[in-house]
């Protein structure tokens, strides 16, 4: 059965969830089963008591509050927040406020423009991801689904990134900047530089993290 025959039986969400799965390829390994709340997808029992409070869905609190506690200025918090209601200002959601007719990438022109596309799978974009993160990781970074990415991205687990505690400011960073390239290059014609943005987003997770610890660090009264 090809995929024309359900489209008519699916809404258009589930329909363009599908869409954003990317295909097996050589090397990923076969498909297996796992726990979605755990980062080594084995089932434990304090993870299941999570998702049943809610944890483990995207609208959980803890989450928007994992936002808010990023190393990084309020503007790339913000930034997050955007990303996470689908309020990113791509081509897919300018085709859908009728401020544009193409929903097509205006970087890489090889598939319609989301938010994860924009994010995680523009060629220019993936560039950067492969720079910033060990090859072992990569499989992992191509499986998840794009909520999953976004979340693990930011809680600071290393199991899609590096085993240091700058890796989710490094995520935000990134994400933030890869964002803001992609602006750059569409409205003002500046080349995206993939290899420049990931040594970019490495000096500047340093500046955001170390700037944070100053903050955080207690007054002393005398
Ligand atoms: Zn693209």
């Amino acid at each position: 059965m090809g995929l024309e025959s359900i489209v008519p039986c699916l809404p258009r969400e589930t329909l363009e969830k599908i869409a954003t799965v990317p295909p097996p390829r050589i090397g990923m390994g076969s498909d297996s089963l796992g726990w979605r709340w755990e980062d080594n997808r084995k089932f434990t029992t304090r993870s299941a008591y999570g998702a049943l409070c809610g944890e483990g869905e995207i609208n959980g609190a803890v989450y928007w509050r994992q936002i808010w506690k990023m190393s990084v200025p309020q503007r790339i918090c913000m930034f997050f927040w955007l990303a996470f209601h689908g309020r990113l200002l791509t081509n897919e959601e300018r085709v859908r406020r009728h401020l544009s007719v193409s929903i097509r990438c205006s970087i890489c022109s090889t598939g319609p423009e989301s938010i994860e596309h924009a994010l995680r799978l523009c060629s220019k974009a993936r560039r950067v991801w492969e720079i910033l993160i060990p090859p072992s990781k990569l499989s992992l970074f191509d499986a998840l689904s794009f909520e999953d990415w976004l979340l693990q991205g930011i809680r600071n687990v290393a199991s899609i990134g590096t085993r240091d505690d700058l890796w989710s400011t490094r995520f935000a960073v990134t994400c933030w900047l890869i964002w803001k390239s992609c602006c750059a290059q569409i409205l003002g014609g500046v080349d995206f530089n993939s290899e420049g943005l990931a040594r970019h987003c490495r000096g500047a997770a340093v500046e955001y993290a170390a700037a944070h610890a100053c903050r955080q660090v207690p007054r002393v009264s005398i």
